[in-house]
């Protein structure tokens, strides 16, 4: 469990990009971080792993708080998939997901089982794909590599900044469908940013909304839906009601 205690984060000293943020994110839930542009969602993610430091506040993983914990080793302990692509352009596909496994002095035997497997699994099997250049793939296809990449070290935590934006709609859709089917089947707590109401809905077991820096509720989509604590809330649901009343089951 992953637990935000009165976190805060400026960056210049004056202004908050992320404050009062009291979070607990349970074991092996999907949690979505939804928000505009701006709204705190990387930097919340970020704290998690210590690429951001908090500058006020708890963060405890499974009863540590992260500043006691070394941030390298920390980092390789926690799946994450960067906004953007993020594949090092240089290295094979099949480098780039045994990257993490490699620093982590995984035998070379290992590694490459381990590699493969992944690459298996997310749909791009090594023989075809493992000794290509990032840049010999598709969006969709990098987008792949990054996840076999964070799930190379079978970390409990995935945390996943707007993976899936980059994509066309038809390429998201299937993403996100087999990110659904790989996490049910996997049993991992997932950590999910994105700016897309259908894309939360389509995920989260919860959904937390971010504005301005401040997390404005938490709830499955229902709950949320159906009580909205703010008019921003309500005003982000409202919006897009006609083609939410589509989507099966929620209202
Ligand atoms: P989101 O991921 O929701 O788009 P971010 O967490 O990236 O939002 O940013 C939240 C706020 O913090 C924004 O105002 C952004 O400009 C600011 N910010 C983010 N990263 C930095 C940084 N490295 N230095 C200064 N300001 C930053
Ligand atoms: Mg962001």
């Amino acid at each position: 469990m992953i637990e935000f205690k009165n976190i805060a984060k400026s960056y210049d000293g004056s202004n908050y990009s992320v404050q009062d943020l009291n979070l607990i994110v349970e074991d092996n839930e999907f949690l979505v971080l939804l928000g505009s542009s701006g709204s705190g969602k990387s930097t919340t993610l970020k704290m998690i792993n210590r690429l951001i430091e908090a500058t006020s506040g708890e963060l405890i993983i499974d009863g540590q708080d992260v500043k006691s914990l070394n941030p390298v080793a920390l980092r390789r302990s926690i799946g994450y998939v960067f906004q953007g692509i993020g594949l090092f352009p240089h290295m094979t596909v099949c480098e780039n997901v045994a990257m993490v496994p490699k620093l982590l002095g995984w035998p070379i035997v290992k590694r490459l089982e381990r590699a493969r497997e992944l690459l298996e699994l997310v749909g791009l099997p090594y023989e075809q794909y493992g000794e290509r250049l990032p840049e010999q793939l598709s969006g969709g296809q990098q987008q792949r590599v990054g996840v076999a990449r964070a799930l190379a070290a079978d970390a409990k935590y995935l945390l996943m900044d707007e993976p899936f934006g980059a994509l066309d709609a038809v390429t998201r859709d299937k993403l996100q469908q087999e990110l659904l089917a790989l996490k049910s089947r996997l049993g991992k707590t997932i950590i999910f940013v994105t700016h897309d109401l259908f894309e939360a809905l389509t995920l989260g077991d919860r959904i937390a909304i971010f504005d301005q820096g401040r997390m404005q509720q938490i709830g499955t989509a229902h709950a949320v839906m159906s009580a909205p604590a703010s008019d921003f809330v309500r005003d982000l649901f409202a919006r897009p009601a006609q083609q939410l009343k589509d989507f099966r089951g929620l209202l």
